[in-house]
C-alpha cells in the first residue's frame, strides 16, 4: 500500500516537473526592484546589465527556470553565487545568497539559495542575471516597480524553453533577406555564428546563404 501511494506522489511530482520546464522564464524573487539593465553601477562595474530584486532576508530564491547548477561559490567580493545552466546556451546567475538550496537538477521554482546580503552588497538583495553563450542579455523590470516570484518575464527569448538540444527541435526561424550575412543574422538575434551554424546543418559553406533561405535560430 505505501508503495502504491508514493508511485502515485511520484507522477504528480514528475507531472509538475514537466509543466515547469515547458514555462516561460520567470522572476526567482519577489520584491522591489533597485538596479536594473541600465544602471550605472562605477567605474569599476561599469553597467549593471541585470536586475537587482531587494526582497526579504532568508526568503527561498526559485530558479527561473528548470536547469542545471553548474557552479556555484563564492565571488572574489565574497557574494555566494549559483549559476544555472538551461537550453539554447542561457545561463541565470544569482549572487548575495545567506545560504544555498538544491543544486544538481533544478525545476522552475526549485529553491537554489536563500536571500541574503553577501559580498559587495548593501542590503538583502538578489542579483539576478541572464546570459547567453556568456554573453549577458537584456531583462526588462523599473528601478522602484516590483516583480513577483514565479511571473514570467515579458520578453521573447529565442529558445529559452527548448527542451530539447536536436536543432530540428528549434521553433525560431528567420528568412534571410538581401544583404544579410550569416554572422549579421547571428548578431541580431543574439547568438554566437558558431551555434548558428550548428543549427544549421544545411549550410554548407556560412559565406554563402541566399534571400528566402529559411534559417533555424538556436
Ligand atoms: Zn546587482
Amino acid at each position: 500500500m505505501n508503495v502504491r501511494l508514493n508511485a502515485v506522489a511520484l507522477c504528480v511530482l514528475l507531472a509538475a516537473t514537466s509543466a515547469g520546464s515547458a514555462a516561460e522564464i520567470v522572476w526567482p524573487q519577489t520584491g522591489r526592484v533597485t538596479q536594473n539593465w541600465y544602471t550605472y553601477v562605477n567605474s569599476t562595474f561599469g553597467y549593471h546589465h541585470a536586475v537587482d530584486i531587494a526582497g526579504i532576508d532568508g526568503s527561498p530564491v526559485g530558479a527561473a527556470l528548470g536547469g542545471t547548477v553548474t557552479w556555484r561559490g563564492k565571488d572574489i567580493y565574497g557574494a555566494l553565487v549559483v549559476k544555472v545552466a538551461h537550453a539554447s546556451g542561457y545561463d541565470t546567475v544569482y549572487a548575495h545568497f545567506s545560504s544555498f538550496g538544491h543544486s544538481g537538477t533544478v525545476a522552475q521554482g526549485e529553491t537554489i539559495g536563500y536571500e541574503g546580503a553577501t559580498g559587495f552588497a548593501t542590503g538583502p538583495h538578489v542579483h539576478f542575471c541572464l546570459e547567453r553563450w556568456g554573453a549577458k542579455k537584456y531583462m526588462p523590470a523599473s528601478v522602484g516597480g516590483t516583480v513577483h516570484k514565479g511571473s514570467a518575464i515579458p520578453y521573447n527569448y529565442p529558445g529559452i524553453t527548448t527542451t530539447s538540444s536536436s536543432p530540428a527541435s528549434s521553433t525560431s526561424t528567420y528568412t534571410v533577406k538581401s544583404g544579410d550575412t550569416l554572422s549579421g543574422i547571428a548578431a541580431s538575434h543574439g547568438v554566437s555564428l558558431t551555434a548558428l551554424e550548428a543549427a544549421n546543418p544545411q549550410i554548407t559553406n556560412p559565406n554563402v546563404i541566399f534571400t528566402g533561405q529559411v534559417i533555424r535560430i538556436p
